[in-house]
């Protein structure tokens, strides 16, 4: 049975012995005491009274501590659903209520309410380096100098692990809220300590959205900030944004352009391009270089410069890159059925596909599903991608160097562009960019760069790609230069499959 059933069937037992033995011994007492019957009546008022006042007084203690018990239960689930757990600060449930009043109450006065949304930087490193317990001592340590530069009738609240929110009633401006901010910063920026760990520098990206400003609820202020505070991670850290219209437009465009994206891949929008290569004497095609197309059925062309960025933002460049390899070799194996075996082709990849860590078994795949030689094969990578992916990238690059296909630095000289770092990668291949190329026939500004770049590769024994070829001009000079091969107009537009002659001269497009 429920503890709290026996106690009070117990509390009932006790009342009837007691209440049962006081109306006997009590009736006994005045019959002893007594035969006269007006004094008796009177003594048994009285009686009753204090039985009354007694039982009143027992009744009321039971009763209050009931409800001291309860309102202690509330508070304490109150508690735990509208605070976080760690710094007891308003958790998101709670900072929505306390939104909604600030913006009720800035309707009734006409003013308005900043909302800054506050995400520490790279906490998920200090955790992993020192420990979830030093994570939340400075998690806590920040609340602390968080509230500390709150105004009064400000409300801080933290929504999630390394996420805080500042409601700042009273702000007319939007412009009133980048004092506020700078104090926040200037509070974060001393170096905080924890156990054992004397001084971490904790930063933050911060983004703010007034009311009635910018929105005209507190569902969309929300919104809004954090669409702002996306904008200054995007950036960077330490970085500041103020919201503005653009910010949830981009982000709107980016959501339809990814649903439209998917849909393209299911339903065979996309289509792969070759562009060809040449190189020799007598220039003639020695590889081609795949690229992507995107023909939406419902409207013009999308070109790569648009599509291929949103796609790694989303992340679904890692099923069209393995689309992409899987077409690539099924091409490949194509062209050798017609006879062409020296054929190569090369395949963009994105740093996405290196961080997803699949990909030396997709290519490994692909290989083995059209039986190809791996060395056909030639995957394209940006110094950006290598420098993002750190030692992982460089493991993987190894892995893919171990199935024998060949890589190439493409896009050279628009990146970090370390002639000293190509010696430690397993590259066989420099593309140099056509920025570079472009003014080559004009004025000589890059030539000594390009000149630069060709000899280096001699020495690291890579073979040197121009990107971008469009005129006789700019060949000549690269000829001179000792380029070993060519990719442009000049040569080619890329093209579809079926338009394109191989061994013969590759032919244009557009
Ligand atoms: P990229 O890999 O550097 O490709 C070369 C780009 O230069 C291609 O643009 C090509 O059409 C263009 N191009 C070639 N010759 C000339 C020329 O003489 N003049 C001019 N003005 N442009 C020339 P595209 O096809 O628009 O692709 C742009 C970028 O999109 C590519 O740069 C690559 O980074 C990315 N991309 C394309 N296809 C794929 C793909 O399948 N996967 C991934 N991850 N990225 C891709
Ligand atoms: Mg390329
Ligand atoms: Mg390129």
């Amino acid at each position: 049975m429920n503890r709290d059933v026996v106690r009070a069937l117990k509390l009932t037992a006790i009342y009837l012995v007691a209440g049962t033995t006081w109306i006997i011994f009590s009736d006994a007492a005045i019959d002893w005491l007594t035969d006269d019957p007006r004094l008796i009546l009177r003594l048994q008022t009285w009686k009753g009274s204090a039985f009354v006042a007694v039982t009143g007084l027992l009744v009321f203690s039971l009763s209050w501590r009931a409800l001291a018990r309860q309102s202690r239960l509330i508070a304490r689930l109150e508690h735990y659903a509208y605070r976080h757990k760690l710094t007891g600060l308003p958790n998101r449930r709670l900072a929505e209520i306390r939104l909604e009043e600030s913006l009720t109450r800035a309707r009734r006065h006409r003013t308005g309410v900043g909302l800054i949304s506050i995400d520490l930087d790279h906490f998920g490193d200090i955790n992993d380096s020192f420990g979830h317990p030093v994570g939340n001592e400075l998690l806590k340590a920040a609340a602390g100098r968080l509230r500390a530069c709150c105004y009064e009738s400000a409300i801080l609240a933290h929504p999630s692990a390394d996420e805080f929110l500042v409601i700042v009633p009273g702000i007319t401006d939007r412009e009133e809220l980048l004092p506020v901010v700078q104090r926040i910063r200037e509070e974060l920026s001393p170096p905080f300590s924890a156990s054992g760990i004397s001084s971490v520098y904790l930063s933050a990206c911060i983004g703010a959205a007034h009311f009635p400003g910018d929105a005209s609820d507190s569902e969309h202020l929300l919104q809004y900030a954090e669409a702002a505070l996306a904008r200054a991670k995007h950036r960077g850290s330490n970085e500041f944004a103020l919201f503005r219209l653009e910010m949830v437009e981009r982000t709107r465009r980016q959501v339809e352009l990814d649903a439209r994206l998917r849909r393209a891949l299911e339903q065979g929008e996309l289509q792969m391009y070759y562009q060809p290569v040449v190189g020799g004497s007598d220039l003639e095609v020695v590889a081609f270089e795949a690229l992507m197309r995107w023909f939406p059925s419902d409207g013009p062309p999308v070109p790569p410069s648009e599509f291929i960025p949103a796609a790694e933002n989303s992340g679904l460049i890692v099923a069209l890159g393995d689309w992409a390899i899987d077409q690539v070799c099924q091409q490949l194996a194509q062209w050798r059925r017609e006879g062409q075996e020296d054929l190569v082709v090369g395949v963009n990849l994105s740093a996405r596909q290196f961080a997803a860590g699949e990909l030396p078994g997709v290519v490994a795949g692909a290989l083995e599903r059209y039986e190809l030689p791996p060395s056909r094969l030639t995957l394209e990578i940006t110094e950006s991608l290598l420098m993002d992916q750190g030692r992982d990238g460089a493991r993987v690059l190894e892995q893919l160097r171990g199935l024998g296909v060949s890589l190439a630095l493409d896009d050279f000289g628009t990146g970090y562009s370390s002639l000293a770092y190509l010696r430690h990668l397993p590259v066989n291949e420099l593309k140099i960019d056509r920025a570079f190329i472009e003014s080559l026939d004009r004025a000589d500004t890059n030539r000594a760069l390009i000149e630069a770049i060709i000899s280096l590769a001699r020495i690291f024994g890579l073979t040197v790609v121009a990107e971008g070829v469009e005129t006789d001009g700019q060949l000549s000079v690269l000829r001179e230069l000792g380029c070993d091969r060519f990719q442009g107009y000049r040569f080619g537009r890329p093209l579809p499959a079926a338009d394109i002659r191989v061994g013969g001269s590759a032919q244009s497009d557009q």
